[in-house]
């Protein structure tokens, strides 16, 4: 496996790929990467002749008060385990390859990303919109792979690429758990043991909802009640979001039809958690 810091040296290696009539599945991540990322690497690998994984933790999706410095980075583990998920080439630049000058120019997208994440954290997809339009730039692959974990990213970005004519089949995921049901994220080890502990409510308030939902349940405030009470049973926690919403326009709805994304955002302590499961009568 190569690792690559420059776009230049990433182009030239690509077009070389690319000339064998190979195709490029491309994993784009911020690092530190875990289980989840490495099923997003494991599924490009069957379905892609070369496999590009980018690391790149991008300032531009931060708020000023968010966890950009602290955000946990450890690239040589990164490259062994992206290696052993079958990654051919880690792209790794620094901040100063990826911006090289103030951009002046960025990919916004309206509606989905004033909703849910977007309401507290302004200008994020903005980001998310941006760095991965340079990424698909750069990269040109046929396929990019995103994970469910972050359903909002994931309709933003199937919307973007669909707007903006991007000639790449985005790949959707299944969320990776660990044992007690918690989303893999690499912000979980921020958590204390206790937060640790208290925020498998994120995943019992999903299962519970699911439970109901198969039970006939539709209307939305009902599963919000529940959740929030589950939740507000949990000292130190503090609820962003609990909503209800259509799948790919994540506008809230009332009454869930036959398919909705229940998507929920909750502090445990300094720490923002994100969660999500659809609500499918297709199960
Ligand atoms: P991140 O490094 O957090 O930006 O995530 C990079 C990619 O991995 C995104 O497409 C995420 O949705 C995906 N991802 C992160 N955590 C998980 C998980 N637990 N299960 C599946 N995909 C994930």
């Amino acid at each position: 496996m190569k690792m690559i810091r420059t776009i230049m040296e990433l182009r030239q290696t690509l077009a070389a790929v690319r000339s064998e009539g190979r195709q490029i599945g491309l994993v784009p991540t911020m690092g530190f990467l875990h289980d989840g990322h490495l099923s997003l690497i494991r599924r490009a690998a069957e379905e892609n002749s070369l496999v590009v994984v980018s690391i790149f933790v991008n300032p531009l999706q931060f708020g000023p008060q968010e966890d950009y410095a602290a955000y946990p980075r450890d690239l040589p583990r990164d490259c062994s385990l992206a290696e052993s998920a079958g990654a051919d080439i880690v792209f790794a630049p620094e901040v100063e390859e990826m911006y090289p000058q103030a951009s002046l120019t960025y990919v916004e997208i309206a509606v989905l990303g004033d909703e849910l994440c977007g309401r507290s954290r302004p200008g994020h997809f903005r980001g998310v919109c941006t760095v991965v339009s340079k990424l698909l730039h750069i990269v040109q692959p046929e396929r990019a792979y995103f994970g469910r974990k972050d359903a909002q990213q994931l309709a933003i970005i199937q919307r973007m690429a669909e707007d903006l004519n991007f000639p790449v089949q985005i790949v959707p995921v299944p969320i990776c758990r660990e044992p007690d049901g918690l989303a893999m994220s690499s912000r979980n080890s921020y958590l204390s043991p206790e937060e640790r502990s208290q925020a498998r409510v994120l995943f019992r308030a999903l299962r519970e909802s699911e439970q109901a939902f198969a039970a006939g349940e539709r209307e939305s405030r009902v599963f919000q009640a529940r959740i929030k009470e589950l939740i507000e049973q949990i000292p130190g926690t503090q609820i962003d979001y609990i909503e209800i919403c259509a799948t790919q326009t994540l506008q809230p709805v009332e009454q869930i039809d036959h398919q909705a994304l229940l998507a929920l955002a909750v502090r445990f302590g300094r720490t923002r958690l994100i969660d999500n499961c659809l609500l499918t009568e297709e199960k």
